[in-house]
């Protein structure tokens, strides 16, 4: 079987094989196995929200990890390479469109979509060709996502990667104090500057996992386990999600999670402990206001 319908069987849709010369790599061959997820939701409000692209990414790591076990088994020389940069790539390929955003667009699908890649020296039936330079953003006059960023993290200039959320989501350092308030009920991802593109489809509902704040913060470490199917297990690490719950706690003020809160400001990381006395603070102030 051609290893792109192998890749297909395996679920993947589309399954691109770029020439690795003309991608800069050492490869034959570059096979880009996409998968997408549903594009027609907003996130839910209630709980800790995880957006869609990351349970949509770990279904994926696993069925490149079976595909390239059975390309091992069959004597085909195809791994998978995940430390290959996509965008520059992305950006040559005809199939796909770019926003100011940074992201790319599949036509039909939009941007909910998640790649693995593998490469290695067994052809392809058939390839893709990479256009010899990036193509321009499909933006012209367009602002919304300017507009829509709760950071202001997209500009006329670029983008501020600084300034995303996602940037500093379960990423191990304190965030920015100017940026935790906006962190809302995002325990991993946000949506804002693709729902509101043109290029996506609208959303009809409510979408994405939620979990209790309550149990984030008491039990981290079960929260960590349970979610590491969902998320993946560099980001599931209790710490990391204890941090990300206190922010969620500071903007969620009615919730009644002051005591959890209080026993995580003395909690021996440094993380944790910044997060949860900011969270008091916040709750502190929402309640001299009521
Ligand atoms: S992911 Fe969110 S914070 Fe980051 S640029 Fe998009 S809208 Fe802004
Ligand atoms: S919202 Fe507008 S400016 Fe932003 S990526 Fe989409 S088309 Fe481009």
């Amino acid at each position: 079987m051609d290893i792109c319908e192998a890749a297909r069987a395996a679920g993947f849709d589309p399954v691109i094989a770029l020439v690795g010369a003309e991608a800069e790599l050492p490869y034959a061959t570059v096979l880009l196995c996409f998968v997408t997820y549903e594009a027609e939701k907003e996130p839910s409000r209630q709980g800790a929200w995880i957006h869609p692209y990351y349970p949509a990414s770990q279904l994926a790591y696993r069925a490149a990890a079976a595909l390239e076990e059975r390309f091992r088994q069959d004597g085909i020389d195809l791994r998978r390479h995940n430390e290959i940069r996509l965008k520059p790539l992305f950006a040559r390929l005809g199939q796909l469109r770019q926003g100011k955003n940074t992201l790319s667009y599949l036509p039909g699908v939009g941007s909910r979509f998640h790649v693995q890649v593998l490469a290695g020296n067994a052809p392809a039936a058939e390839y893709t060709h990479l256009s010899p330079s990036p193509k321009p953003l499909m933006c012209g006059d367009c602002r919304r996502c300017e507009q829509a960023c709760p950071t202001g993290a997209i500009t006329g200039r670029g983008f501020v990667r600084e300034r995303c959320l996602r940037n500093w989501q379960l990423g191990g350092a304190a965030v920015p104090e100017g940026l935790r308030a906006a962190m809302g009920n995002r325990l991993i991802g946000c949506d804002e500057c693709q729902r509101c593109c043109p290029h996506n489809p609208p959303p009809t509902g409510l979408a994405g996992e939620t979990v209790p704040l309550s149990w984030l913060l008491s039990s981290p470490k079960e929260a960590a386990q349970q979610l590491s199917p969902l998320i993946g297990s560099n980001l599931a690490l209790p710490n990391r999600l204890a941090a990300q719950a206190c922010l969620l706690a500071g903007c969620a003020e009615r919730e009644s999670l002051g005591e959890a809160l209080t026993a995580l400001a003395a909690h021996p990381s440094a993380q944790v402990r910044e997060h949860a006395r900011w969270a008091l603070k916040q709750r502190a102030a929402g309640s001299d206001h009521e």
